[in-house]
């Protein structure tokens, strides 16, 4: 059987995570947070005292992870490491960084690149990332490049961030959100930017409410995929 598989690229920010999940929630599709992946390599690397950045040094430590991937009763997804649980300890806003840096590294992006591909070939995924269009899944059904500016993603996540409980000011996220696109975009392994045949879609002056319509509209239409479900 041919699964189905979508693709959502972009910076962070843009409504990715929250949009894929509801999408795929909709749909009956597996959704698929592939910066949760990288987060779980920059957290290892963290705990460690390693430097995300010090590629040979992350690279002689993936051999010694054992990173996977599980849905839970409530159909999230769950990341562990070596066997934890680490869904929540990734999401700490010091670990966003060590993700960008050690995704970086082409021997990490190789190390978890047949683990996203299999992910695809078993189900029907929403699957998120910067990647997936461009190299993770270049055949994908519909290639989606989600993108917003960047004062509008830094606020959405300067909220979100305060919502959480953790401490933040507007302009360092901002700073930061800048220079993750910087880092994301300007590395020499898959880089993050809009494939050839991805359907541009910017949410700047959209809330999440309209974004998600205008992306179901998008992809029953290229897909076929009927109202009441697939
Ligand atoms: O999506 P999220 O912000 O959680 O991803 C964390 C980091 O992981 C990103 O800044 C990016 O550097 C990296 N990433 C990546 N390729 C992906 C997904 C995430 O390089 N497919």
């Amino acid at each position: 059987m041919k699964y189905r598989s979508i693709a959502i690229d972009g910076p962070s920010g843009a409504g990715k995570s929250t949009l894929a999940k509801r999408l795929a929630q909709e749909l009956g599709f597996l959704y698929v947070d592939t910066g949760a992946i990288y987060r779980t390599v920059g957290l290892a690397a963290r705990r460690r005292g390693i430097d995300p950045a010090a590629g040979e040094i992350v690279a002689a430590m993936l051999p010694e992870l054992d990173i996977a991937m599980g849905y839970g009763p409530d159909g999230l997804q769950h990341m562990f490491l070596n066997g934890e649980d680490v869904t929540a300890a990734i999401r700490e806003n010091d670990v966003s960084a060590c993700a960008s840096k050690v995704a970086a590294i082409s021997e990490v992006r190789d190390f978890l690149m047949e683990m996203q591909r299999r992910t695809a070939r078993e189900h029907d995924v929403i699957m998120d990332g910067r990647d997936i269009g461009t190299v993770v899944l270049p055949g994908a059904d519909l290639k989606i490049f989600l993108t917003a500016a960047p004062e509008a993603r830094a606020e959405r996540r300067y909220k979100e961030l305060l919502e959480r409980g953790q401490q933040a000011e507007f302009d360092q996220v901002l700073r930061e959100v800048i220079e993750r696109d910087r880092r994301d975009g300007s590395r020499k392994t898959a880089p993050l930017r809009q494939a050839e045949d991805a359907e541009l879609v910017d949410t700047t002056g959209l809330d999440l409410e309209e974004s998600f319509w205008r992306l179901l509209g998008l992809i029953r239409d290229r897909l076929g995929v009927k109202e009441e479900n697939a």
